[in-house]
């Protein structure tokens, strides 16, 4: 258990296709995970890899370096397809049915572990769509710990807790550990409140604004619970630039801007600066299998 007053971050990278996995490239996978890794070692800071099956196959000499590193390897789908509930619109994504999902879930499992030869124990649902269906195949698949539930949607508190097998969302007394992505709770309420989620302020709004918003988050939770953390999670494709439109044969897809501004080199300096305001104010980094053994 944490001591009393500790105040925890554990960082996720989602090692999905570039932009927000709209797209079948892996730059960002192999780009910019060096970059990544090159911050993380600058500041010994541990995080969680979380990659789908199809990216882990692909890409072994990351799997590799992401492991020699010290990181944890994680699971995000096999194909980055949608297991769980939409909780906004999207156009092309990928759905499973509930009774499919176990099967999915155990197939990138097992391709994780023949790449990276150990058995991912760390998940995050694509988009944070998760379900009732996808935590109890998590549990039965030995998972230690889920990061899926969007607290933003919910406006719940952000607190670790164990889900309840009649509805992921409520507390219970499943042994798997949920920890909620965090969200500015002052932040505009547009899109479904979407422009709360953590994620990509840090891009977006800078390293200065989100370590403060980090730090009075990480005292107001201390200061109610007794102990605190946040969630962070980012994604490789962010940190080499992306372009604004992609055309394909049949199709162009044009992002809105949020997806690609300040992607690239901006984006690596912001981590960097980040961690190192998070460094100096004394809060710990650990990966998600880490915490969860000692919240
Ligand atoms: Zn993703």
């Amino acid at each position: 258990m944490l001591a009393a007053g500790e105040r925890k971050i554990v960082i996720g990278f989602d090692m999905e296709t570039d932009i927000g996995s709209w797209t079948a490239g892996d730059r960002g996978v192999k780009e910019g995970t060096p970059q990544i890794l090159r911050v993380l070692r600058n500041h010994r800071v541990p995080a969680t890899f979380l990659f789908t099956g199809h990216v882990c196959r692909s890409n072994p000499a990351v799997v590799e370096a992401v492991l020699t590193q010290g990181h944890e390897i994680g699971n995000h789908t096999m194909y980055h397809e949608t297991v769980g509930t939409p909780v906004y619109d999207t156009i092309g994504t990928n759905f499973v049915l509930d009774t499919e999902v176990k099967g999915r879930l155990e197939l990138a499992t097992e391709v994780i572990e023949n790449v990276a030869g150990v058995r991912p124990v760390s998940f995050r649902a694509p988009r944070l769509f998760g379900s009732t269906a996808m935590i109890l195949a998590l549990e039965k698949l030995g998972y230690a710990v889920d990061s899926s539930f969007p607290a933003y949607f919910y406006g719940r508190d952000f607190l670790p807790y164990h889900p309840s097998r009649e509805d992921w969302s409520k507390p219970g007394d499943l042994r798997i550990l949920e920890l909620p992505v965090f969200y500015d709770p002052e932040g505009p309420t547009q899109e479904k409140n979407r422009s709360r989620d953590q994620w990509p302020m840090l891009r977006l709004k800078g390293a200065a604004w989100f370590s403060e918003l980090c730090l009075k988050l990480l005292r107001q939770v201390r200061d109610a619970a007794g102990r605190s953390m946040l969630c962070v999670y980012l994604h490789p494709w962010e940190f080499v630039e992306m372009p604004a439109t992609i055309r394909a044969d049949e199709a162009t897809i044009s992002f809105k801007a949020f997806l690609h501004r300040n992607t690239g080199a901006a984006a690596v300096r912001a981590l960097d600066e980040f961690l190192g305001r998070m460094k100096a104010d004394g809060v710990a980094f650990m990966t998600m299998k880490g915490f969860a053994a000692q919240w």
